[in-house]
């Protein structure tokens, strides 16, 4: 009988913006079989101490991994490192000052939204409980004000790009954050490019290539059959990495769950885990 390793590559704590606290996240993907578990935190690595050492508890192997915000030509993306590097204190202080400065923006956008609607930071604030704030916090504090009916509402009157309280969140070029991360010894990997508007998927995936990132996420919660189909083969084309992972959030993203995604779409294959640690001890040597 062969045993089918359970992988997630992808998930997030309170750290950032899941529900779970780091010993939650490793409980959970314990309960779950999940045998290799990255913590992807956004902008942070503040979560990995504590789920490492549940990890060892656990036995469950927990790779050091952190989700960093970044920008293609001023198009966000979000670029998945991992390695043991990052562990190291002020590993990613240029990402740190970054997220400061997205403290300066939602305190911006909390001034617009309170000029317009009367909801402003402060509920916004309440609302996230501790999270790293996003306008995500901010299109549900109108809606339990009861500003607007809904999320999608929130965004199409206020939040999005163009409308009244949209303000650019700050990134990092990706240059820089292969730079960074390859720097530490770790390795960069485009995440969910299914996220990407299909009109410029192509630009966006070939400039990540040429600014030197090292994989592609290729399987994901968001990404369907077909979807997983294209960038295994865009992966194989540019000779990147596949991993994968379920972008799990806890119960801020209800129908994604650990180590299988969405409807079971998310199966991560062991090669992929195995590659991706072969990768970071290369890295290391390098
Ligand atoms: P931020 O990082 O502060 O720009 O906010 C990003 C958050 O807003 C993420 O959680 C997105 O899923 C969410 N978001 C962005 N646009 C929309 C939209 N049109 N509808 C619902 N959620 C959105
Ligand atoms: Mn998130
Ligand atoms: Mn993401
Ligand atoms: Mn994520």
């Amino acid at each position: 009988m062969t045993s089918q390793q359970t992988i997630d590559l992808h998930a997030h704590t309170l750290a950032s913006d899941g529900s779970d606290t780091p010993l939650e996240l490793v409980g959970a993907a314990a309960a779950a079989g999940i045998e290799v578990l990255a913590v992807t935190d956004h902008d942070t690595v503040e979560g990995l101490g504590q789920a490492l050492a549940a990890g060892e508890r656990a036995g469950v192997q927990v790779l050091p991994g952190c989700e960093v915000t970044g920008d293609v030509d001023g198009r966000v993306v979000h670029l998945l490192a991992y390695g043991e590097g990052l562990l190291a204190p002020g590993a990613i202080d240029r990402v740190a000052a970054v997220r400061r400065d997205r403290q300066q923006r939602n305190l911006r956008v909390g001034a617009e939204l309170e000029a317009l609607t009367g909801v402003g930071y402060a509920d916004a604030l309440e609302l996230a409980g501790g999270a790293a704030l996003s306008r995500a916090h901010f299109a549900r504090a109108l809606v339990r004000r009861g500003a607007v009916a809904d999320v999608a509402e929130a965004f199409d009157r206020y939040l999005s790009n163009g409308r009244p309280a949209y303000v650019p969140a700050p990134s990092l070029p990706v240059d820089e954050v292969v730079a960074l991360v390859h720097a530490i010894g770790g390795v960069v990997v485009l995440a969910h490019p299914g996220r990407l508007a299909p009109q410029e998927r192509e630009r966006v995936v070939g400039a990540a290539v040429a600014a030197g990132v090292d994989g592609l996420e290729v399987w994901h919660s968001q990404h369907d059959d077909q979807a997983r189909r294209r960038f295994m083969a865009t992966a194989e084309r540019h000779g990147l990495l596949a991993t994968g992972g379920s972008d799990y959030h806890g119960r801020h993203k209800p129908g994604v769950r650990l180590g299988s995604g969405t409807g079971g779409n998310v199966r991560v294959p062991a090669y992929a885990a195995d590659d991706l640690k072969e990768r970071l001890a290369a890295a290391v040597r390098r």
